[in-house]
């Protein structure tokens, strides 16, 4: 049961009324369930069962901050939940200002000034809205005809009622074109509203999405509408106004670069323990966001979007408490470093633009979830002794100097004694070839059940690269689990060719394309998974 202060505070996302926008870059996959709302006493509902935790003494929550996602107007009470919400929020001084909006309901609404007074009074004295490019493209982009009207019909009527706007472009392959004239329409706009009702500059901002993890959306939009460095070239007088640094240059291949030129400099150090969320890993233990949908159900997500949304429970069936107890155990899956992703699933001759270090991690990361596994297993009769066999030992606590050092290209360092201990202590050993006290190739054992063992851990100096080494190591493992189980396991990507290779050499064979539960190989019946057979049902080795 939690008694104490658990979270520092909790954003509580409403999931009220979907969108009637279906944006091609929309990592909240917008639209859905557009038409099917949350009543607003089961949205109050929602919030008490979270406010009453910030009352108890002493708090199980101490601050929370309830937004409304999606398109907030798409709700026909939006301006009272929107007061509710803001009632509740302990931030809300933070929520307020600028009131984002797709224009939804303002452009249909025949009461309009009386909706953006009450806005107004609220503490809402500005409306921005999002443009792709000029009303065709727009359109399409967002995928509803009229929204590109919608946007500006608001802001003509943002600027009736006194109140200040602004835009924020999204750039993508094909709206580059219309940058020039999608600026020249606004300042004329803004002339107009100026004349007309004295409306002030109107602020652009200019952005390219980040990738989402799990986000199938942005997968689409990364390969047909991500820009590329060439698309945004010729608009880098314009762009040098609103973009600040100008991101055009940041592409995945000079991120790339970036993240693969050992050592880091300081400001690279900053921007991949960025990247990688874990800048102040106990701030994100202490606070949590969560979305709660109509039907009650509640998804922890990430605050980097490193992760897709995680269902936690039912508010109705499970309870605040029991969802909040999850939400505090749940461990995101450890992903691999940024420099074995990058060397794994990036592309030095990418040209695609991503302004930030966490888009491509997130890019990378989606790209490792979703590569297949392959398993290979080997039996006893067919282990391959490597002619060039090298000496290869156990590594034990006396390597710690050894061990410290990095092994690999794209490892910072290697590891401290402390981490050799807790490898050790989860069941993990490692073997390795010393070249002059040097750790040159390592490989590792992990017993992933106890007669499920596999070879892990596979790496070589780059230097020591291509002598056989990595081979030598993964024998030696190999032929350790054959001593005491009937196969050895070796689960790598199907895109790591060299891994693969080095599998093969010493006579490790294709056991299933695709390990979904990779604990099969141990039981029967063993499965074919097309023309694959895996080893132990040939009969050959028991
Ligand atoms: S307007 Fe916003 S919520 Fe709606 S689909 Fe577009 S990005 Fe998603």
């Amino acid at each position: 049961m939690l008694s104490k202060p658990y979270f520092d505070s909790i954003s509580l996302e409403l999931h009220i009324s979907g969108c009637p926008n279906t944006c091609r870059h929309c990592k909240d996959d917008g639209r859905r369930p557009f038409g099917a709302l949350m009543s607003l006493d089961d949205a109050k509902w929602i919030v008490k069962q979270f406010s009453d935790l910030t009352k108890s003494d002493p708090p199980v929550v101490k601050g929370l901050g309830v937004f409304i996602h999606h398109e907030p107007t798409a709700h026909p009470d939006f301006l009272s939940l929107q007061e509710y919400c803001l009632k509740v929020s302990d931030n809300a001084e933070e929520l307020l200002g600028t009131f984002s909006t797709n224009g939804y309901r303002i452009a249909r609404d025949d009461d309009y000034l009386h909706t953006q007074n009450r806005l107004k009074e609220q503490g809402f004295n500005a409306i921005k809205s999002t443009l792709h490019g000029l009303e065709g493209h727009h359109d399409w982009f967002v995928c509803r005809k009229g929204a590109f009207r919608d946007i500006f019909l608001t802001a003509e009527r943002a600027a009736e009622a006194g109140m200040v706007v602004g835009f924020n472009i999204y750039l993508d392959r094909y709206s580059t074109k219309d940058f020039v004239g999608l600026i020249d329409f606004i300042r004329r706009f803004e002339k107009n509203m100026r004349d007309r009702f004295g409306l002030s500059e109107i602020g652009i901002s200019v952005a390219v999405p980040c990738f989402v993890v799990g986000s199938k959306r942005l997968r689409v939009y990364e390969s047909k509408l991500r820009p590329r460095l060439s698309d945004l070239e010729a608009l880098r007088p314009e762009l040098e106004q609103f973009m600040k640094p100008t991101y055009d240059k940041y592409t995945e291949g000079y991120w790339m670069e970036k993240v693969l030129n050992q050592p880091l400099d300081v400001s690279m150090k900053q921007l991949l323990d960025e990247a990688a969320g874990d800048s102040d890993t106990k701030f994100y233990e202490r606070n949590a966001i969560l979305a709660v949908d109509r039907f009650f159900d509640v998804y922890e997500r990430s605050f980097y979007y490193d992760w897709s949304p995680v269902k936690q429970g039912n508010l109705k069936t499970d309870g605040v408490m029991a969802i909040l107890e999850r939400v505090k155990a749940y461990q995101p899956r450890e992903y691999p470093d940024i420099a074995p992703l990058a060397q794994g699933y990036g592309d030095r001759n990418s040209t695609l633009i991503h302004t930030k270090l966490h888009s491509l991690r997130n890019k990378w990361i989606d790209a490792w979830i979703n590569a297949k596994s392959v398993h290979l297993c080997v039996t006893r009769s067919e282990l391959i002794r490597p002619k060039d066999m090298w000496q290869v030992r156990w590594i034990t606590e006396d390597d710690h100097e050894a061990f410290a050092k990095p092994f690999r290209k794209w490892d910072n360092h290697g590891w401290t004694l402390e981490e050799f201990r807790q490898y050790q202590s989860e069941g993990n050993s490692f073997c390795g070839v010393f070249v002059d006290g040097r750790l040159c190739s390592i490989a590792g054992l992990w017993k992933r059940a106890d007669d499920v063992w596999e070879v892990i851990a596979v790496g070589t100096s780059e230097d020591y690269q291509r002598q056989g080494m990595a081979k030598s190591c993964v024998y030696f493992i190999a032929e350790y689990i054959l001593q005491c189980c009937e196969v050895a396991s070796y689960v790598t990507r199907e895109n790591n060719i060299a891994s693969i290779r080095t599998a093969q050499s010493v006579g490790f064979k294709y056991c299933a394309n695709i390990v979904n539960n990779d604990r099969w190989c141990a039981y029967n019946p063993r499965p074919s998974v097309k023309d694959v057979i895996c080893p132990l049902l040939k009969g050959d080795s028991r």
